[in-house]
């Protein structure tokens, strides 16, 4: 059996080629899988779990076939998306992963990330992160109604595209002395995470030993996924 991982989807109405390709592969692939983990920003804005997105909707009924089909569903939040809450997860029966989380795949111990806490030369972004993630925000930002929401999602989407415009790409990827600590602290040999969009494999050499970072692709132009069974991880392309 092969375990399943994909990660930034970016899933909006305006992309209906991702969320076909999206239902497909549930509906194919994933239906045979161990297990499905989906690593962050599935979706490229989120507001809350009360939204009434119609694209949103088709996409959460296919995972909660997927997960009542017998193959469960791991979620991780991302950061376009990481205001999901316990309510989506009741409606489409995934379960909520801490970022980061260990995960013991065929015997190996393997720490699943979105990869964003990694990229830590982004100072601003950094801000924005912590920012965000605090508890007076998720407070103040949840108690806007949902016009307001949609408006600010907007607004931040269009102040992202340009930030990232302006920011040099070695900034925009991790930062290796956050993955060697990484490594270091967490004592694994395998750390697996998204966010970059810059799919591949690498050996990371440290002191003591030699570890793996995994990237996932995103799915702007084709699908990406991590095929995990009892020879290991394969990441290949999943052609549009
Ligand atoms: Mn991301």
């Amino acid at each position: 059996m092969t375990t399943l991982f994909i990660s930034d989807l970016h899933l909006e109405a305006s992309r209906p080629e991702i969320g076909e390709q999206f239902l497909s592969f549930l509906e194919g692939e994933a239906a045979g899988a161990e297990a499905l983990y989906i690593l962050g920003d599935l979706f490229d804005s989120w507001i809350g779990d009360d939204d009434p997105n119609p694209h949103f909707a088709v996409m959460k009924g296919a995972i909660r076939d997927l997960v009542d089909s017998g193959v469960p569903v791991y979620f991780m939040h991302g950061n376009r998306d990481f205001l999901i809450g316990d309510r989506f997860s009741e409606e489409t029966g995934v379960t909520l992963l801490d970022d980061p989380e260990t995960v013991d795949l065929y015997g190996e111990q393997v720490l699943l990330s979105h990869g964003d806490a990694l990229c830590i030369d982004d100072v601003q972004y950094q801000q924005v992160r912590l920012m965000t993630r605090s508890a007076e925000w998720k407070e103040m930002f949840q108690a806007k109604t949902l016009q307001e929401r949609i408006a600010f999602a907007e607004d931040a989407r269009q102040k992202s595209k340009a930030y990232n415009e302006t920011v040099g790409d070695d900034i925009m990827d991790v930062n290796q002395d956050a993955v060697v600590g990484t490594f270091r602290n967490r004592g694994i040999d395998i750390l697996l995470h998204g966010h970059t969009h810059r799919p591949a494999i690498h050996d990371v050499i440290l002191k003591d030993r030699s570890a793996k970072r995994i990237v996932l692709g995103d799915w702007y132009e084709q699908g990406s996924v991590l095929r995990w069974d009892e020879n290991g991880p394969r990441l290949e392309v999943l052609p549009r």
